[in-house]
């Protein structure tokens, strides 16, 4: 690889773009890689604003698979991303996922199930008896059951971005704070990046984290993603009546989904299909009072009295071909790497993205084989199916 400039330059220093530069320097100590993110305070970063939470509850192989491969990350980062005497706590909370079903969807989720267990996960299917047994606010006369992940859980989003940033940094990787304008691009190949302040710098390969800007980096250098922004927003409640202990993220078929947050809190969103494009970043509470609290309150009538404490607003990079990453080398440009288009999933991926990525760039073999989310399938309008659960 080239050694003028950089071999990695890596656009966006989110979760994506540090575990990505981390596995890179992890695995060659010589490689020059540079990350450039223009907001190192990441008030806009769709990895702060996440609610990190990761499941094995996908219906796509690969995307379980990715799971697996994070929680078992997630249970040694403390210690692995350690550098020096700085130890970070990431707050790794393993309290659950349950999928609700009703009629319309129990045979897909029964499917998913079948898949997770033969992958070895620990999944199960509860009835609505045992669901209102472990959960006795919740109303389930509508249900048919639902699948119950123990393993699934959620942890500090910010912790994690800052265990591969410290690590990644501490093996070599340079962080530049600056925006990208432009990659450049020499033929069918890329050649680096130009930067707002008039700087230049070369490399044979870039790679794409630029999350909801995805699109936006990627048209520079004539590439067009089907990648958009989305503004998702989240609400955290003070219910006047408290549950005894944890409810674990608990989604609705609807959509919808809760979970008890700490301070005795509730954390609530659901995916809207009219959710605007772009970025904005603005937060009311209309959509919480005419949608979300009344479908609440049926499913917990316990939660028809409550203070809406505050809430924020994100974006998911949404893929509009299929909901899925889109991982690998753009192949109508040479060195140009992609992990893009995570459509609010991406948080739980960045391990075992930032693993694959690497091992595709410095072309070693592949821990877990990721092609099936390679960027062949945008060119040629070829979606890649994730039933019912993205
Ligand atoms: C409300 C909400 C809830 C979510 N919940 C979950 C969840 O429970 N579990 C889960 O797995 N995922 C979840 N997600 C999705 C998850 O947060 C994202 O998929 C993931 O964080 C994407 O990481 P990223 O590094 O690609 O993007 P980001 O974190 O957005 O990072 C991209 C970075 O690129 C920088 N950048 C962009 N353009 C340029 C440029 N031209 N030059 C320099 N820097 C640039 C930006 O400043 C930004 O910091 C959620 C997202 C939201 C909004």
């Amino acid at each position: 690889m080239a050694r003028d400039g950089f071999d990695v330059i890596i656009v966006g220093g989110g979760v994506m773009g540090c575990s990505t530069a981390f596995y890179l320097a992890n695995s060659d100590s010589g490689l020059k890689v540079a990350v450039i993110e223009r907001d190192p305070t990441y008030e806009r970063a769709s990895t702060t604003l996440s609610l990190a939470n990761a499941r094995v509850q996908f219906s796509l192989k690969e995307n379980i698979q990715i799971s697996q491969y994070t929680f078992e990350v997630l249970e040694r980062f403390e210690n692995e991303m350690a550098v020096d005497e700085d130890k970070l706590s990431i707050s790794y909370r393993r309290e659950g996922n349950l999928f609700l079903t009703d009629d319309g969807g129990r045979q897909a989720a029964l499917k998913a199930l079948n898949l997770q267990k033969s992958l070895g996960c620990l999944v199960e299917w509860w009835t609505p008896e045992k669901i209102k047994q472990a959960y006795p606010l919740y109303e389930v006369k509508d249900l048919k059951g639902g699948t119950f992940g123990p393993q699934d859980g959620y942890f500090d989003a910010y912790g994690v971005l800052m265990g591969y940033k410290a690590k990644a940094r501490s093996l070599g990787t340079q962080f530049i704070t600056d925006e990208v304008v432009a990659v450049k691009t020499a033929g069918n190949r890329v050649a680096g990046v130009a930067l707002a302040d008039g700087g230049y710098l070369t490399a044979a390969v870039v790679v794409n984290c630029a999350g909801a800007w995805a699109s936006q980096v990627a048209q520079t250098a004539g590439v067009k993603l089907p990648v958009q922004p989305v503004k998702r927003q989240v609400f955290v409640l003070d219910t006047k009546v408290k549950p005894e202990g944890v409810l674990p993220l608990t989604i609705l078929p609807s959509g919808l989904y809760f979970r008890t947050e700490t301070g005795g809190l509730i954390l609530v969103g659901k995916s809207l299909y009219d959710d605007p494009v772009g970025f904005d970043f603005s937060w009311d509470d209309k959509r919480f009072r005419e949608i979300l609290w009344p479908e609440l309150a049926e499913f917990v009538p316990a939660f028809d009295t409550l203070r809406l404490a505050r809430g924020w607003a994100g974006l998911y990079a949404v893929n509009t071909l299929d909901g899925n990453a889109i991982l690998g080398e753009w192949p109508e440009l040479k060195g140009f790497y992609l992990a893009n288009g995570f459509s609010g999933h991406g948080l739980q991926q960045a391990p075992a993205v930032g693993r694959y990525l690497s091992e595709l760039i410095l072309d070693r073999s592949l821990s877990l084989d990721l092609s099936v989310f390679g960027p062949e399938r945008v060119l040629e309008n070829r979606p890649l199916s994730e039933e019912g659960l993205v």
